[in-house]
Formats: structure tokens, C-alpha cells, sequence
């Protein structure tokens, strides 16, 4: 097994089993009054700058605690100290740095109840979507200690003549700066962390801006499970901040990124220019991610999985589907069905268990979706549309719709939220279809729901994006056993959670020795 013979995914809360759901509830609303404070820590200290105020996502009176900012001296000093602590932290025993991030998967379990409230809070999570978030940091953590172990536990030995010896090793680069998104504020913001940690690295963490209480609260635990304070420095500020000073800094031996394209597009021309260090970049970036049906598809599955893979969390994953290809012999069917499901989703809060789709993360967001709903709407091809329940006006919400297009082409960049687009095709031009979705250049997620295993076969190999699923929704990759990542725009190709991933942390030394 990935973990070893005792070792499985965690197993978080079953929200399936009714026994389970009452104490769970308990649990988190212990927390739901909470208010957070982050700062930056250096060096294991809590330092204060300005004190911004951070409101809920779906209540937007609601003040969830502060935020300070780290300043420019302070994010400076960070790299000082990230530096310094590289080699010590590098020849610390590859044994103890796994078992210090199995420890924080053990306290990140102790402390599930506030962290799912923290994501429900701070990015506006549903309790499913929390718990979710949870067990996937929680995997990370343990499956990178032991990918540690089996890559920086020994060296390779290799051959060569008599009286020389050869080996190659793992490890770390230097200071790496982990750069993360909101939408997956604790399970990204950790497994960046950890695998660049384990790999023998020290850390300045950069959280998105919208989710810093969440990202705060994890490296505390962090911490408090053992990560040294040299070598993990957590530094709140905003994106274009980090990447003028630290990114352009040659003491940035690594940069891993999670988020939009042209985010990594701008990190990649700072790292460019720099005049030093020639620093790799670990992208993982936005999708434009299809689904295929084919005529021999089962519409209620379709369906399910098509709700599934578009609406939850909003539509806020890179993995979420966002056109949908239906052969056009079963489309009124299926769009008939998918119209009536769609009619049942239930919009509100997010800690109410009856909920299936909370808000977006805020109201910039909210308002540039709403923009794009409203241009398709003023196309006349709506398809189906969620019912907005009334009182949901100071959250930042917007109802689940699907529209029919004309190409692939026609969307301009990736909507991040809950909006289906629809192209209907002809069984003879399948190959078109593929050669569209290719083209778009973004190579994530493809969803293919065909019962013909040579069709599904055939499109998987000419696919050119790094997650095929078939048959079954196309979101919520698991650790170790859907190791995740894309192509083309969407990534320069490392999979997380996969067993590869630790290598593109470290280099490759070799050592020759004339006995
Ligand atoms: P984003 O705007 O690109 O921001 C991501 C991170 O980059 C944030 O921490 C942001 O800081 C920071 N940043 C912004 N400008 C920067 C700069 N010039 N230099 C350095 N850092 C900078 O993306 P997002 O809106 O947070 O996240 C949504 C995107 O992430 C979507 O495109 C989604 O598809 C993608 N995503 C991809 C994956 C994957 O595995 N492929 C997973 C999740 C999400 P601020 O918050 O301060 O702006």
C-alpha cells in the first residue's frame, strides 16, 4: 500500500452515517463564533503590522477576525532566516522530517473541528467541502513522509571501476517559496509546505489573500507538531508584493505555485529576469476541463456526475467541469434531466447540512461571474438555472446555471464558479471534439461518460490533459491514488499526491569516490 502496510487515507467524518453527524456538528459549532488573528511568523515569533478587519464569505456583516500583513523588512528578514537554516535543516535526518509531518497529520486530526470551521468561515466552505479539505492535507502529510523515505532514505548505488565508488542522492534546493490559491486554503497551502519541507527545503509561505486566517492557523500547527520555527516562515502579503520582492530575490532557490495561468506566467518572467540563481517553478494552474458523452452513456449517471463535477464548491476547482459535450442523438433527454436536478439544488449556508452549493469566495468574484451569466443570458440559450431561496443577500452567492455555446472558443477565459456551458455534437464529429479541446491549449481534467470501452480508450489517448476520469464525476483527486496535475497552460506537469511529485523539490547529487 502508498503508506505502508498499516497506512490508509484518512478517513475523516462520514456525514453519510447519522450517528456520526450530531457529535460533528457539535464539534465544529464550537468554533463557528471563533475569531481569528493571523500575523506572520519569523522565527517563531508573532509580529504586528496594520490590523485589517476579515469578514465571512456568506455573511459579509460578519467580522471573522483580523489580518496583519507582513512588511517588506519582515518578509526580507524571512528569507535571511529561511537561508541560514537551509543546510542544518537539509542534513536533518530524512527519518525525522517524516515523522514530524505524520505528527502534523495526527494534530491537523485533533484540531478537524476548527479547521473545518475555519474553511467555512474564511473560504466558505460546506461542511462536506471541509472535511474533505482536512483529509486531503492530512493525506498529504503522510504520504509525502513516506514517498520521503523510500527517495532520501538511501543513496542509489552505482557501478564503476575498481577501487571507485558511485552514488546519487536526494537534496534540497535552498529557500522555497510556496505560493497558494483560496480554494483549497488548507489541503494546498499544507501539501506545498510539507513536500517542500520533507524534500529538505525551508519555507516562506505566501497564502492567497482571501484565506490567510485558515492558512495561519495550519502553520501554527505546524509548529506545534514539531516544524522547527527556522526553517517554516509564514509571510502574509499580497501576490503582487511577494513576487517583486521575495521572487525577484536570487536567494529563491524554488518557487511552487498553485493558481491562475497568468499568475504563473508573471512568476516565471520574475524568475526570468533574475540576474542569479536559475530557480525551477512547480505550476499548477487553471483548467477549461470538458466532458464527452457519447450516445451510450446512462443519463441519470451523466447527470449526477455532471452536477457533481460542475457545482460543488461552487464551481471553485481547477478540476470542475466547465463544457459540457453531449452527442446530440441523447442530448434532450439528458439536458431534461440535468434541467430537473438542477431545479433541486439547494443554495444557502454552508454549515447547514441540507446545503449543496455555498457562496463564492467574494464579491469580486461574484460580480465577474454574474457579468457572464448575464452575456449568455443575453444570448437567449439558457438551459437550466438553480432557484435563487430568498435572504441569502448578505453572502456572496450566485445560483448554479447552464447555457448552450457554439465552440469552446467562444469562452474567453476560465470562469471560476458554477456555470455549465453546453455543445452538442455529432457522432462523426468526435475527433473535432477532441481536436477543439486540445486546441484551447488548457490540459487539466476530461470527463468521458461513454459505456463503448474502445471509444472511451480512444479518446483517453488523445486527450492531452493530465486527469482522465471515466464514467464517474471529474473532481476530488485523491492523495496517492489520483495523483493530480496538468498540462499546457494548466501546469508545468508535477502530479500531487503522486509519487514523483518530492523529486521536482530536490536535486540530484552524485558523488564519486576514488577508495
Ligand atoms: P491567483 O489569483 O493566481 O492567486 C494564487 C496565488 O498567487 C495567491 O496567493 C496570490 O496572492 C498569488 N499571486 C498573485 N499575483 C502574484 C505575483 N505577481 N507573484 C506571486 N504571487 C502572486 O489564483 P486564485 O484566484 O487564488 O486561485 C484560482 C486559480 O487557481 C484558478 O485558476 C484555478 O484553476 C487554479 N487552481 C489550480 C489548481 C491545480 O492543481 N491545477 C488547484 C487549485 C486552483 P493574492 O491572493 O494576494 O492575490
Amino acid at each position: 500500500h502508498i503508506y505502508g502496510p498499516d497506512r490508509v487515507n484518512s478517513a475523516g467524518t462520514n456525514l453519510h452515517i447519522n450517528s456520526q453527524i450530531e457529535p460533528f456538528m457539535q464539534n465544529v459549532q464550537q468554533y463557528l463564533d471563533n475569531q481569528w488573528h493571523a500575523k506572520p511568523i519569523i522565527d517563531g515569533k508573532e509580529l504586528t503590522t496594520n490590523e485589517e478587519a476579515v469578514f465571512c464569505p456568506y455573511d459579509n456583516a460578519h467580522q471573522i477576525g483580523t489580518v496583519h500583513k507582513v512588511s517588506e523588512e519582515m518578509a526580507l528578514d524571512a528569507l535571511t532566516i529561511a537561508q541560514k537554516n537551509f543546510i542544518a535543516w537539509d542534513m536533518t535526518p530524512v527519518e525525522q522530517r517524516a515523522q514530524i509531518l505524520e505528527k502534523i497529520a495526527d494534530v491537523f486530526e485533533e484540531n478537524e473541528a476548527e479547521l473545518i470551521a475555519l474553511c467555512s468561515r474564511d473560504g466558505g466552505k460546506t461542511m462536506q467541502d471541509g472535511i474533505d479539505e482536512v483529509r486531503e492535507a492530512v493525506d498529504f502529510c503522510r504520504f509525502y513522509a513516506n514517498n520521503a523515505r523510500k527517495d532520501f532514505g538511501q543513496e542509489i548505488t552505482l557501478p564503476g571501476p575498481t577501487g571507485e565508488s558511485n552514488h546519487l542522492y536526494l537534496q534540497g534546493r535552498g529557500v522555497f517559496a510556496c505560493i497558494s490559491p483560496w480554494n483549497f486554503p488548507l489541503a494546498i497551502f499544507t501539501g506545498q509546505v510539507v513536500a517542500a519541507l520533507v524534500a529538505g527545503n525551508t519555507v516562506l509561505a505566501k497564502p492567497a489573500d482571501q484565506t490567510t486566517l485558515v492558512a495561519y492557523r495550519a502553520v501554527q500547527l505546524m509548529h506545534k507538531a514539531g516544524v522547527p520555527t527556522s526553517v517554516l516562515q509564514f509571510v502574509p502579503c499580497r501576490g503582487s508584493t511577494f513576487g517583486n520582492l521575495i521572487l525577484s530575490d536570487i536567494r529563491v532557490a524554488g518557487v511552487c505555485f498553485t493558481g491562475s495561468t497568468s499568475t504563473a506566467q508573471i512568476i516565471n518572467r520574475t524568475l526570468a529576469t533574475r540576474d542569479g540563481m536559475l530557480s525551477p517553478l512547480i505550476a499548477e494552474t487553471g483548467g477549461q476541463n470538458a466532458m464527452i458523452v457519447d450516445s451510450s452513456a446512462l443519463p441519470e449517471q451523466v447527470v449526477a456526475d455532471v452536477i457533481q463535477s460542475a457545482f460543488t464548491s461552487a464551481g471553485q476547482r481547477c478540476s470542475a467541469l466547465r463544457v459540457l459535450y453531449v452527442q446530440e442523438d441523447v442530448a434532450d433527454r439528458i439536458l431534461e434531466v440535468l434541467s430537473g436536478a438542477m431545479q433541486e439544488l439547494k443554495l444557502g449556508d454552508p454549515t447547514d447540512l441540507s446545503t449543496d452549493i455555498g457562496p463564492v469566495i467574494d464579491a469580486v468574484s461574484r460580480e465577474e461571474l454574474a457579468g457572464h451569466v448575464e452575456q449568455l443570458r443575453a444570448t437567449g440559450n439558457l438551459i437550466a438555472e438553480t432557484p435563487m431561496p430568498a435572504g441569502l443577500e448578505k453572502g456572496c452567492y450566485l445560483a448554479p446555471t447552464a447555457f448552450f455555446i457554439n465552440h469552446i472558443n467562444d469562452l474567453t477565459q476560465e470562469w471560476f464558479g458554477p456555470i455549465l456551458h453546453v455543445i452538442k455534437y455529432k457522432a462523426k464529429d468526435l475527433d473535432k471534439v477532441i481536436d477543439q479541446i486540445n486546441g484551447y491549449g488548457f490540459g487539466l481534467t476530461l470527463g468521458i461518460h461513454s459505456r463503448n470501452e474502445s471509444t472511451a480508450t480512444y479518446i483517453d489517448k488523445r486527450a492531452r490533459v493530465g486527469n482522465v476520469y471515466i464514467n464517474r464525476n471529474m473532481i476530488g483527486a485523491t492523495v496517492g491514488v489520483q495523483p493530480f496535475g496538468g498540462q499546457g497552460l494548466s501546469g508545468t506537469g508535477p502530479k500531487a499526491g503522486g509519487p514523483f511529485y518530492l523529486h521536482r523539490f530536490a536535486t540530484e547529487h552524485t558523488r564519486t569516490n576514488n577508495t
